[in-house]
């Protein structure tokens, strides 16, 4: 090799990845890229892209993790390569998905919690599925063995999460969603009962409503149905949407009854990657009892030469997740998820009496006995030239992401504005939003958004 040639070379070695004509000039966006480029400088190109997403501590609107111990984080990515649902291949991460799915049975009071099937999912979206397929499979075996029609099912609930909307139309349910009042912006019993009939496949309570953070009254809306069954003779069952109440009212709630306790209760989903403190991508289903799933929905696959039963829509799935659910469980127990709900219900409790101390607003949720974190409204009276879309756009410019939006049906002329308190949000983080919040008060005082828009018109503005 000449020696100039050999000089080219080096300087392509040594030369500055933003230097390099990978990064000095556009890449594709959407045709499929025609070369390849080096590692390092694809490296860079994707991971700078992703400097624009908000900073994920900072979104007080999720509910789900965004902190986690390195030693989850090492469980994850040792797992990164193994398929969960290769049973036979990966016979412990097998082992410990059942275990976790026990733990969860004994954690929520099963009467038999070694006898109960489950499985874990990707979230509760899948668990909602599987849940609800179950209910839709026993009703219909329940009708054809009555010699009934099985054309018409329907399902009802309060204001749920779009999940549940999908379950619905994606298995053809009827789904009869209770619209919130004025006054009442969860389920009843009362209101269940109005709308049951013999097609009726389930109720489903949800245990912390993502609207307004408070718990639907599982324990009263089963007795109503115990009535409804001595006078009418229709069995229905309760299916409970714990995405994030199934890991906090055991811990922090023990006196709210809403699971195994109540015999009403045939079904349970959870968000692994909510309040189970798991890293993204876990969600569990736990029935009562075996025959609570029907048979014909579980497949069989090979596993150590037997047959473990699967239910679930995805195949496909790293074990990670599986292994940090079981990780936080060794590593936390009771007392340890105990005290870490109890330090982020406090917090949320505590940011729901300073945001009222503020003036403006109106607290929807003081935090007191739901999902740690406060939700609030501007008052109607209050005197601001903002309303809580400006609101949220002003505490982005720090980096919170405080999001506001309208309520469900009826009530969609409520706009609200929510945090949630996770693991990770320490008391001195949410002091900072709070000043943060102060700040924002002052500057609308200063900078008025505008002159023409009275309060009530504002708070009633969409985007
Ligand atoms: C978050 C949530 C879901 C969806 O759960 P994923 O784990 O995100 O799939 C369903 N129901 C309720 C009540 C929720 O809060």
């Amino acid at each position: 090799m000449a020696l100039t040639q050999r000089d080219d070379v080096r300087d392509e070695l040594l030369e500055d990845v933003y230097a390099s004509t990978d990064l000095s000039v556009s890449v594709p966006k959407y045709r499929f890229p025609k070369s390849e480029r080096s590692a390092e400088h694809a490296y860079a190109i994707v991971h700078d892209e992703l400097m624009l997403d908000g900073n994920s501590r900072m979104n007080l609107a999720t509910f789900c993790q965004t902190w986690s111990e390195p030693e989850a984080q090492r469980l994850l990515a040792e797992c990164w390569d193994k398929n969960m649902i290769d049973k036979d291949e990966y016979p412990q991460t097998a082992e410990l998905e059942r275990r976790c799915v026990h733990m969860l049975a004994d954690l929520w009071n099963s009467p038999q919690s070694d006898n109960t099937v489950g499985c874990s999912t990707t979230g509760s979206s899948e668990a909602a599925m599987l849940g609800g397929l179950a209910m839709k499979w026993r009703w219909r075996a329940r009708q054809k063995a009555a010699g009934k029609p099985t054309d018409k099912p329907n399902m009802i609930c309060g204001p749920v999460q779009v999940c549940w909307h999908k379950c619905a139309r994606y298995f053809d349910v009827e789904l009869r969603e209770v619209p919130m009042e004025e006054g009442r912006l969860i389920l009843n019993g009362k209101e269940v009962i109005k709308r049951c009939d013999e097609n009726t496949i389930g109720v489903v309570p949800t245990l912390g409503v993502t609207f307004v953070m408070t718990y639907e009254p599982v324990e009263e809306i089963c007795k109503a149905l115990d009535k409804l069954q001595a006078d009418k003779g229709w069995d229905i069952p309760v299916h409970v949407d714990g995405a994030s109440g199934g890991f906090l009212a055991p811990f922090i709630h023990p006196d709210v009854k809403w699971d195994f306790r109540l015999d009403r209760v045939k079904s349970i989903n959870t968000s692994g990657h909510k309040f189970g403190l798991t890293p993204l991508g876990c969600g569990w289903v736990v029935w009562r009892d075996r025959q609570e799933l029907p048979e014909d929905l579980v497949f069989m696959v090979n596993y150590l030469g037997g047959d473990m039963p699967t239910f679930a829509l995805n195949f496909s799935r790293p074990g990670g997740q599986i292994a940090c659910q079981y990780y936080n469980f060794l590593r936390l127990g009771h007392d340890g998820y105990r005290k870490t709900q109890e330090a982020c219900a406090e917090t949320g409790q505590w940011m729901a009496k300073e945001v009222a101390k503020m003036g403006p607003f109106e607290i929807l949720y003081d935090g007191v006995g739901g999902i740690p974190g406060a939700c609030w409204t501007l008052k109607p009276s209050a005197k601001v030239t903002f309303n809580l879309y400006d609101y949220a756009d002003r505490l982005r410019s720090r980096g919170w992401l405080v999001p506001a939006y309208s309520l469900p049906p009826d009530q969609e002329d409520v706009v609200v504005q929510r945090v949630l308190i996770r693991h990770g949000v320490s008391r001195d983080l949410a002091r900072l939003l709070v000043g943060d919040m102060k700040a924002a008060l002052e500057h609308f005082e200063k900078h008025p958004v505008s002159k023409s828009l009275s309060s009530s018109e504002a708070s009633g503005f969409h985007h």
